[in-house]
Order: C-alpha cells, then structure tokens, then sequence
C-alpha cells in the first residue's frame, strides 16, 4: 500500500538528493550516501532487464508466429476482440449490483488473468495452442492481464 510522505520527511528525503525511481520513498528515506548510489544502480539493473524481458516476450512471439500489435492480422484480431465474440463493449443503460440503472460503458471480460475470449479468437482464427499460449504471455507483458485490457491497454 502506498504511503504519502509527510511534509517533514518530504523535506528530508529532498536534502538527501529527492527520489529514487522505482524506489520506495520510506527505504530512500533510510538510505545512506552509498545506498543511494547503490539503490539506483540496482533500480536502473531491474529497468533494463524489464526492457530485456519485453524486448525477449516480443522475439519469441514473432518468432512462432503468435499474435502482436506488428502482427498482418492485429486489426482483425482487435476487431473480433471488440465485435460480439469478444468484449463488446457498449456505451448504454447498465444496471448495478445494487439494481440501479445508469447510463455508461458496459463490456463483456472475466477479469483477473481471464483471456478466454482471446483464446477463442485466436483460435478461431487458426493459431496453434502453442501460438496462443505465446500470445497470452506477450499480452501480459504489454499490461494486458485479462480480455478487456488487451483491448483498452495493449491496442490503446
Ligand atoms: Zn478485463
């Protein structure tokens, strides 16, 4: 759970040099001269590597021929992703938990780590189980855990 700073400790994490990228602020707080130096180092390691994993994600992706934003057939698979086979979402009256209805977005996704619907397109459109497995694991990698945020995060 992230924690506000205090104005106190906000001031002493600025005499101490400010924030550290990809660093909690309370274990920059505690850090010495030295930690710090080391604590960017190790924060810029694990950067690079994330950009090494993705960059891998991608290689092996294209590599089998699993689906990708570089993929030829990307729009038709976002189409159908977004068509009534998929997550559908529509702009229109929805009803809450609690039986009030309101006008809004509605959409069809199991969240979590539920691709299912994906799984379905990508089958239907003759991808091998090994094609969708990969494609599943390089959504993943682009923020897309579940259905709908490969729509909202993956093509954008
Ligand atoms: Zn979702």
């Amino acid at each position: 759970m992230f924690q506000k700073p205090t104005p106190e400790e906000l001031k002493r994490l600025a005499a101490a040099g400010g924030g550290i990228p990809g660093v909690p602020w309370q274990v920059t707080l505690k850090a010495t001269p030295e930690d710090r130096i080391k604590l960017r180092a190790e924060a810029e390691q694990r950067r690079r590597q994330d950009e090494l994993d993705a960059a891998a994600t991608l290689a092996k992706a294209q590599r089998v021929g699993a689906m990708t934003k570089h993929h030829p057939r990307w729009d038709e698979f976002c189409d159908r992703l977004e068509g009534p086979d998929g997550v559908n979402p529509q702009l229109g009256p929805r009803t809450s938990p609690d039986g009030t209805v309101s006008e809004g977005w509605s959409w069809t996704c199991a969240g979590g780590h539920d691709k299912s619907l994906a799984s379905k397109i990508l089958i239907a459109m003759g991808f091998t189980n090994e094609q969708v497995a990969v494609s599943l694991a390089y959504f993943e990698s682009e923020g897309g855990l579940c259905d709908c945020e490969i729509l909202f995060n993956v093509a954008e």
